[in-house]
């Protein structure tokens, strides 16, 4: 195990009230001592304020405490900030090895100065994630745990904060484990049959171990991997891709969701020329928004390239905005947005009812009767409300996403459920037609592995690297 003490500044860039440099490692106390002069004399040390607490702190730290004092450049003894020390030794820590962080001023300058000066002392800058990986490593956490680290930060929603913090505390892990540890019962007792093979029949009864394993093992798989679909649209927002002809409103529509002025609004056709993306949320659901280049027949090179991009994103959406104006007829162009996105998930937009007058209200074609649709005025900010409720219903339909057991593989953990309930389809096909043991415990290993890897006890390195390189640095 590697034993470098590492260290990385903890706190986002910029200016703030603290900033905070961690360091983890073997050498974190002696760090500290070399370089922390405390501001109050203490029991059994006696305050420097002009030099370094070198060999005074080194043992003396208690774990836990909070201590204030000042970081001094052991060089120059110049003091470069006035500081609260917080010291955790392993494995009472994060990453289960001896830790400090340093509080110091927020704002780049000190902060910088001071991890420079603890890199001096002989620490290496942190790697993306390596405070987790420690973690991970040391067996503080098992491997779905550190990836509801990175969840944590990146959750755009109260909901999928939740998810987060839950799994954080094992919920994935939990009923892994248990699928797991059924299926390493049952190979133990394929390989006594293997050992055994007069008593095969004893030893596993292949109709009750066909049940057993469609009760402890295939079911809870399959519920897993459908928690990965619904817990999706919590992690990574629903997609939503607003479509519609040049003029229609679409970038209009898209600030007033979003009640920001992020999109170019102009009255030429055809502005909108690249994918915008913005995200907002209706109650709780993190919603991704789209806005995409009109689309519609041109022959400008630089639109025509707009439009093809448009139309990749509304295939990767998992709903679409058709947006049309209600003052006027409908055009070709909007008659064939239809067509081109029929088989989608979608939402008739009719913009622009503040222009509307009974004489002049468009007319939907008898065959678009099936989509449901909802009137606005995107200039004027009406009819909003009724556009994110009918978004949340198209999408989620009545049964609200329960995740109120906050267990939501993610895809990593989601391939590998498939992979594992792959095996055991094979397993339970293969009991029922009399297949021979040793090909059902080859089956029953890979099922394990596969689980095993989610909980990071069989994972590979190149996995793992990928896994933290998602981290920020300092976590
Ligand atoms: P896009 O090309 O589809 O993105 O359309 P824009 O959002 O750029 O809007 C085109 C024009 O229509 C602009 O002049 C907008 O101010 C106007 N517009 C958009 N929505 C409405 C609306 O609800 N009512 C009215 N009266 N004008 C609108």
């Amino acid at each position: 195990m590697e034993n470098s003490t590492i260290a990385a500044i903890a706190t986002p860039g910029g200016r703030g009230g603290i900033g905070i440099i961690k360091i983890s490692g073997s050498k974190a106390l002696s760090i500290a001592a070399a370089i922390f002069s405390p501001a109050v004399s203490h029991a059994s040390t006696h305050s420097d304020r002009s030099g370094s607490a070198k060999n005074m702190f080194a043992d003396g730290f208690k774990s836990h405490q909070l201590y204030y004092g000042n970081i001094i450049d052991p060089g120059s003894r110049r003091a470069l900030d006035e500081v609260l020390l917080s010291v955790m030794k392993g494995p009472g820590s994060y990453t289960r090895e001896d830790v400090v962080e340093i509080n110091a001023h927020g704002g780049q300058i000190a902060v910088h100065a001071i991890l420079e000066l603890v890199l001096r002392q002989g620490a290496r800058m942190a790697e993306p994630g390596e405070f987790t990986k420690r973690a991970f490593l040391n067996g503080r956490i098992d491997l779905t745990q550190a990836e509801a680290v990175i969840d944590i930060i990146n959750a755009r929603t109260d909901k999928s904060l939740r998810v987060a913090a839950a799994q954080v505390h094992g919920t994935l892990s939990e009923p892994v484990e248990k699928i797991r540890q059924c299926l390493i019962e049952l190979l133990t007792r394929t390989e006594a049959a293997i050992d055994f093979p007069d008593e095969v029949g004893e030893i596993i009864d292949a109709a009750a171990v066909t049940l057993e394993i469609e009760a402890t093992v295939i079911k809870p798989l399959q519920r897993l991997i459908q928690q990965h679909a619904d817990g999706n649209v919590l992690r990574d927002g629903l997609k939503v891709a607003v479509v519609g002809r040049p003029n229609v409103g679409k970038s209009s529509l898209l600030n007033c969701l979003v009640k920001k002025e992020r999109v170019i609004v102009t009255a030429m056709p055809g502005t909108t020329r690249d994918t915008i993306e913005e995200s907002f949320n209706v109650n709780g659901f993190p919603i991704v928004l789209a806005d995409t280049a009109g689309l519609h027949d041109t022959h400008d090179p630089i639109e025509t390239i707009g439009i093809e991009k448009a139309i990749e994103n509304v295939k990767g959406a998992d709903l679409v905005l058709l947006l049309i104006e209600g003052n006027r007829s409908l055009t070709g162009d909007d008659l064939k947005i239809f067509e081109q996105f029929r088989s989608k998930p979608k939402i008739v937009v009719i913009n622009k009812i503040d222009l509307v007058d009974s004489d002049h209200f468009v007319e939907i074609p008898a065959d678009w009767a099936s989509t449901k649709s909802v009137s606005v005025s995107a200039l004027y900010d009406r009819g909003m409300e009724s556009l994110k409720e009918l978004i949340v219903a198209t999408a989620f339909g009545e049964n609200s996403i329960d995740i109120e057991d906050g267990i939501v593989p993610n895809l990593r953990q989601k391939l590998l459920l498939d992979d594992s309930l792959e095996a055991s389809l094979a397993i339970r096909r293969e009991l029922n037609n009399g297949h021979p043991m040793e090909l059902i415990a080859i089956q029953l290993q890979d099922a394990i592995d596969a689980l095993g890897q989610i909980l990071g006890t069989t994972v590979k390195v190149d996995v793992l690297d990928q896994i933290f390189s998602q981290f920020c640095i300092g976590k």
